[in-house]
């Protein structure tokens, strides 16, 4: 691994400036920085020239070549500069500070990528987990448990093992882990790895059923230490089972009869079995997940939000689990007793990944993606993303800003929860001690004073917030919020029923995003759909330039954990706000005469699941519930060629669940 902050980060002490001057010039300086700190004046940040000066301390070269590769792979100067600043009094390594989240200047794959030029070796995309096919490589390299590299080909003639790591710093310990071979390297973002060792390597359920067998050997032994522990890790393998199925929640759930319960898996918005518990292993569990919620009392009257708690031990064991993912637990009580073992426990898996997307990845064609950039362009207006529950919201609008310089612009966040950190905007949580409308509401009032350029509003949930948002796009501010509704032009109903000026709304509002997700294909084992309802379903004359090879979920595999399906895709309509539809809104025109205006049937999201089914990423099955809404004949005005990006390698391949 590259080295770590050796130093205190934030103020300049004695000692700090004692270790870190060496030569005479530094020295000199050093000492001006300490008459400074000593006459009361803020050191280090008031002084970046002179800190700067620190930084360039003779390096073997590297870090100018790498700073060089950044500037070709077209990061900005002032990145450039923010990022030497922070190096120059912590000490870290440049890379390690372009792959923090901290910055975010870089997205996960771009770091990939220089570091592969950096190294001289070759990239490999995302794209290509799906050809990666584990049965070539010999068991004996298999990883046992995650690592910074894995193996993805074996050339059985030459006996040369290809393996992927994320930076040259690994080519060590992969080469000591692998006496035997012969090894040759690729540079993937460590995503991509933990990607890779998931759907190739990882025994998740076998950890679970190891961990459940010592669990059994040691009950009736409370009082042991060995069988608490033996309790965490049960309940953490499972976790980790969970995360890696790529699964949005857990249920556990206890059987009326008393013999046991049930812990069910919901992946890609489809609930599974997964094991049954006995009961004496089930009253531990919730036992135990109550007493760390801490609010046992208040669990008889109403629902109440419990705790995963990694120990010190676990964190390390499951470190990539902890720092990946975000839990929420509901504990509810089924019925009215004082029994512990009536409670239901659901934890939600968020993955902050998700919300790393990078826009070109989440699966949107060109012309939708010049309207959304264009977007973030506007120094002012509204733009809304709306769809259910997970469908991809937050997602959407984080991919959304991820583009934008969050140096130049501020971009600023009233969320609840935070879901994903990043350093370098300014997000507030809405505090959950109060009412939360009105907490939403002082939170959104406060963030207009503290001069920000974009304002992310996590949901517009009442009228006040809509005319706050209102408010803030006449002001000057680029504003981007969510809201619950299935279609792109009911968001319009909802903002009228909450009684806002919609001459207002007509004026400010860039555009409207209505998303889901559906569930993608098996690409091992889906087999070819020839049903006569498909073929009917895709007789549209815009599918013509689309390729046309629907496929259907086959018998299922080990990739597709034996469902047929892997992952999900997004579906989407664009409602853009042109002339037109302004002067529809303007006029509070009937939600059918807006859509039938600015979302012709093409580009609708019946439209763009189809295409998805005509291209043979998804099923007939899983896109049913979007069909329910019958597609029109397409108008004169198509025009074919929008469907180029299903030839892009994301279309097919975009990895990782997205939440909203
Ligand atoms: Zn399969």
């Amino acid at each position: 691994m590259a080295r770590r902050c050796r130093t205190p980060r934030s103020r300049a002490t004695n000692s700090y400036w004692t270790w870190k001057s060496t030569g005479p010039e530094e020295k000199a300086m050093a000492y001006a920085m300490e008459e400074a700190t000593r006459a009361g004046q803020a050191p280090a940040t008031s002084a970046p020239g002179v800190v700067l000066a620190f930084g360039r301390e003779p390096k073997d070269g590297k870090e100018d070549r790498f700073t060089q590769v950044l500037r070709e792979f077209g990061m900005k100067e002032t990145h450039i500069r923010a990022v030497q600043q922070r190096q120059a009094l912590t000490n870290e390594s440049l890379t390690d500070i372009m792959c923090s989240a901290d910055y975010g200047f870089l997205t996960p794959e771009k770091i990939a990528q220089v570091n592969a030029r950096m190294d001289g070796l070759a990239y490999l995309p995302p794209a290509a987990i799906d050809e990666i096919d584990p049965e070539r490589i010999p068991q004996a390299a298999w990883p046992t448990e995650f690592r910074h590299w894995v193996p993805i080909d074996y050339d059985a003639a030459a006996q040369c093992l290809t393996v992927a790591i994320s930076e040259i710093e690994q080519e060590n310990i992969a080469k000591t882990a692998l006496p035997d071979y012969l090894v040759r390297y690729r540079i993937a973002s460590h995503r991509t790895i933990q990607s890779i060792y998931r759907q190739c390597f990882a025994r998740t359920e076998a950890a679970f059923d190891v961990a459940y067998g010592r669990m059994r050997e040691l009950m009736g032994r409370e009082d042991d230490p060995d069988a608490a522990a033996a309790l965490g890790e049960l309940i953490m393998t499972l976790i980790r089972h969970a995360c890696y199925m790529q699964a949005s929640d857990i249920g556990l759930t206890p059987m009326a009869t008393s013999t046991g319960a049930m812990v069910r898996l919901k992946v890609g918005g489809v609930g599974d079995f997964f094991r049954f518990l006995e009961w004496p292993i089930w009253k531990r569990i919730i036992t135990y997940l109550i007493t760390r919620s801490g609010r046992q009392e208040k669990l008889r009257d109403e629902p109440v939000d419990g705790k995963i708690e990694f120990t010190s031990a676990q964190e390390k064991k499951y470190a990539e689990i902890k720092h990946r993912y975000a839990f929420r637990v509901s504990l509810t009580r089924q019925v009215e007793s004082p029994e512990n073992e009536f409670t239901t426990v659901v934890i939600r898996i968020l993955d902050k990944d998700a919300e790393a997307a990078e826009l070109d990845q989440i699966g949107m064609d060109p012309h939708t993606l010049q309207r959304l950039r264009g977007y973030m362009q506007a120094d002012h207006g509204i733009f809304l993303t709306t769809g259910p529950t997970g469908s991809g919201k937050t997602s959407a609008i984080y991919a959304l800003l991820n583009e934008v310089d969050p140096i130049e612009r501020w971009v600023q966040s009233s969320e609840r929860p935070i879901e994903y950190r990043k350093g370098s905007w300014i997000q507030y949580q809405v505090p959950g001690h109060k009412d939360e409308g009105e907490a939403a509401q002082l939170l959104l009032k406060g963030i207009l004073r503290n001069a920000p350029n974009i304002i992310l509003n996590g949901e517009t949930r009442d009228a006040e917030i809509a005319a706050l948002m209102l408010e803030m796009a006449n002001t000057g501010h680029l504003t981007l919020s969510t809201q619950h509704n299935n279609r792109a032009e009911t968001a319009l109903t909802r903002l009228k029923n909450f009684g806002v000026d919609m001459t207002d709304v007509a004026a400010v509002l860039l555009g409207i995003l209505a998303l889901r997700l559906v569930r993608k294909l098996c690409t091992r084992c889906s087999v070819p759909d020839a049903r006569e309802a498909t073929r009917h379903l895709l007789r549209h004359d815009w599918l013509a330039d689309t390729p046309h090879r629907p496929r259907r979920a086959g018998p299922g595999c080990r990739h597709c954990n034996h469902t047929g399906y892997r992952g999900r895709q997004l579906v989407y309509e664009l409602l853009h706000v042109d002339p037109q539809v302004r002067r529809l809104i303007e006029r509070q025109a009937l939600p059918s005469e807006i859509a039938a205006a600015g979302l012709p049937p093409h580009r609708r999201m019946t439209a763009s699941a189809l295409r998805l089914l005509s291209a043979g990423i998804t099923s007939h099955e899983a896109i049913a519930s979007i069909l329910a809404t019958e597609v029109e004949e397409a108008p004169d005005d198509y025009q074919p060629g929008e469907n180029a990006w299903l030839q892009s390698p994301y279309a097919s391949h975009a990895d990782g669940e997205a939440a909203s």
